[in-house]
């Protein structure tokens, strides 16, 4: 680990460490609920140092760590699969498309990355509550991150998260607190719980070291693409902070002098969940006003990060898309039949909005693109049997079983 300080993305003022928690406090005092965040705080590495010390040929992913490595828990996160897709790539006609499957981390979905850093922040500074709002994601993978280190963790959902993910909440152990209202409803008074009562607050892009963990989807990435830097990289976008902590990935290995350029990053959006899509297209800045979308992972009215992940895209020279329920239905589909991989909805927009654009000249026919698949299928079933079908059981027999076959 090398040295950090705290940056305020919104007033560049500096903070030591352990002089700042959450927001800038100047800046974070401008946000009031029902609004971005305002004061984000961002990781400030002493580069040069991290120029000095790192080795491709033995790289250490501790130095671009904020926490020390002795604080993280026994908890196995990340070291996801990165793979080229042919066949897929074959279906859309490009030659060179990548799928970074963060579905396969232990709870799911690329959220156990930020849990992760967080507990181990926890850990450093002797928290044993750890609290959460999330739309089902960040809060199944705290419960369980929490659950192998002994901690307790406090989760505001909205009533209508998918079952899967409220069952995994719970299943470990999680004090899990359904609010009626949406994801902002419960980010609201999570954030007003923690200043009453105490713990460390995970929420996305509240606390800095979320984009931290998440960060580290973008390092892999690097090293598994043979420590060379990717042409596209298409993002789930919610809140804004996956996107943001893929550009920090970038950033800091830039500003270490490893790489001289960064990845185009993507922003794809629901199409009723488009307040960043709007900003970055507009430059002017409304929340959502009724997010409705089968993607549940990424459905916000009021992006929490909504500022950083506009400068991903922006510094990146990337773009903005949004697709519509259909356009990620047929995403999941042919991204389980073209590349084996089951992603919940929000987890394939990046593969419907790769499809949208194709025709358009966006993205060359061997440019390299990597989806990033945010999270596994199975976290959410309704939205699966929107496009497939069960087919009804007949006798065992044969001239039965071949007449399906055939049908088939
Ligand atoms: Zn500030």
């Amino acid at each position: 680990m090398v040295e950090f300080q705290y940056r305020c993305t919104e007033c560049v003022k500096q903070y030591d460490r352990d002089q700042v928690r959450y927001l800038c406090p100047v800046c974070g005092d401008k946000y009031s609920f029902g609004t971005p965040l305002r004061g984000v705080l961002s990781v400030l590495f002493d580069y040069d140092q991290i120029s000095r010390l790192f080795n491709v040929q033995k790289p250490d992913w501790n130095l671009f760590s904020a926490v020390e490595r002795e604080c993280y828990p026994a908890f196995p996160v990340g070291n996801t699969p990165f793979l080229k897709a042919e066949r897929l790539g074959d279906e859309l006609g490009f030659s060179n498309i990548w799928i970074k499957n963060e579905g396969v981390n232990p709870t799911g979905s690329l959220k156990d990355r930020a849990s992760y850093t967080i507990v181990a922040e926890a850990n450093r500074l002797g928290e044993d509550r750890i609290v959460a709002a999330s739309t089902g994601n960040a809060a199944s993978s705290l419960a369980a991150v929490a659950a192998a280190t002994g901690k307790q963790a406090v989760i505001f959902v909205p009533e209508n998260a998918p079952q899967a993910k409220l069952v995994q909440m719970i299943v470990h152990g999680a004090c899990v607190i359904p609010v009626r209202g949406t994801y902002d409803d419960a980010f609201g008074i999570s954030i007003e719980f923690t200043k009453e009562f105490g713990g460390l607050n995970r929420n996305t892009a509240y606390h800095p070291l979320t984009i931290e963990g998440k960060k580290y989807a973008g390092l892999e990435i690097w090293q598994q693409n043979q420590f060379r830097v990717p042409d596209f990289i298409f993002v789930p976008v919610g809140d804004g902070v996956i996107i943001s902590g893929i550009y920090k990935a970038f950033y800091d290995l830039k500003q270490s002098r490893l790489i001289d350029r960064l990845p185009r990053l993507v922003c794809v959006q629901a199409e009723s969940s488009d307040a960043i899509h709007r900003y970055i297209t507009t430059g002017d800045y409304q929340p959502a006003r009724q997010p409705h979308t089968i993607a549940d992972s990424i459905s916000v009215s009021v992006p929490s990060n909504v500022y950083m992940a506009a400068k991903a895209v922006q510094d990146t020279g990337g773009f903005s898309v949004t697709v519509s329920d259909e356009e990620i239905i047929e995403g999941m589909n042919i991204l389980a039949r073209y590349a084996g991989i089951f992603a919940e909805p929000a987890a394939a927009t990046p593969l419907a909005a790769l499809r949208k654009i194709r025709d358009a000249g966006m993205v060359k026919e061997n440019e390299q693109v990597v989806l990033l698949v945010t999270g596994h299928g199975l976290k959410d079933i309704p939205a699966a049997l929107k496009h497939v079908k069960i087919p009804k059981a007949v006798s065992p027999n044969l001239s039965d079983v071949i007449e399906m076959v055939e049908r088939f």
